[in-house]
């Protein structure tokens, strides 16, 4: 099996363009072009892939990367079909992010684990799914015992945590040691499949563990705040809290 390309978002969150070369073109239904290297997040665990540009410095041409998945362990980048022939296996491409849209992914994907962890803390609520767009998201717990005054005393201490400006880390372990932290049993990473031999894990220093594979802010003064926009009841047990961003100031 031919290696993957470099993918630079599971290793450098800020990496925002890069030089890379067209290994593999397939025009049908959509375009779909592979690179050797790529910054872009192709989607997944609730963070939407990334959307930017494709740019070929020696004519100066360009395409909209509309959608990236991964296909078999790679990252494709989907074209937008209007705009005409794709690039050529061998061209030098520059890759560029929507950056604005990125790192409001990467605040929003932070704030979001730090409310995890300050409802695990607090109240020993587990995480059952979650989802965002940039700037708000909402997550879903089993949490039986949540109200309105508790979803108010949940944002205060969202802030109060994201304001002692903690570092966020990523690791990647051994499965094994992975499995030994009690707390990553919360995100289900029981469930990953026995194949897998290492687990990424993203930590908010002091606050919030977990088995991750998106893209997040180095530390908590980045998201700034957050603000619960609502929350509702999905059943007895399981509840729903959103959010959005509030700017730093
Ligand atoms: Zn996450």
């Amino acid at each position: 099996m031919t290696p993957t390309g470099e993918q630079l978002c599971y290793t450098d969150a800020y990496a925002r363009s890069a030089a890379a070369t067209v290994r593999h073109v397939e025009t049908g239904e959509t375009t779909v072009v592979v690179l050797d290297r790529t910054v872009f997040y192709p989607g997944g665990g609730g963070q939407p892939w990334d959307r930017g540009l494709l740019l070929r410095a020696a004519d100066g041409r360009s395409w909209t990367v509309r959608a990236a998945r991964k296909v078999d362990g790679e990252i494709v980048h989907e074209l937008e079909p209007a705009d005409g022939e794709p690039p050529a296996v061998g061209d030098a491409l520059e890759v560029d992010l929507d950056w604005a849209r990125r790192l409001a992914l990467m605040r929003t994907h932070t704030a979001l684990h730090a409310l995890c962890g300050v409802v695990w803390n607090d109240h020993g609520a587990l995480v059952t799914g979650g989802n965002m767009e940039p700037g708000s998201g909402r997550m879903d717990f089993e949490f039986e015992s949540m109200s309105g005054d508790l979803v108010d005393a949940i944002e205060a201490r969202v802030n109060e945590e994201l304001a002692r400006e903690r570092d966020v880390r990523v690791n990647v372990l051994p499965r094994d040691e992975a499995f030994a932290i009690p707390d990553l049993i919360r995100t289900k990473v029981n469930l990953l499949p026995p194949g897998i031999e290492e687990i990424r894990t993203i930590e908010i220093v002091g606050l919030d563990l977990q088995a991750d594979g998106g893209t997040h802010v180095a530390n908590t003064r980045e998201v700034g705040g957050i603000r619960v926009t609502g929350y509702e009841s999905k059943g007895r047990i399981n509840k729903r809290i959103r959010i959005e961003l509030v700017d730093p100031a």
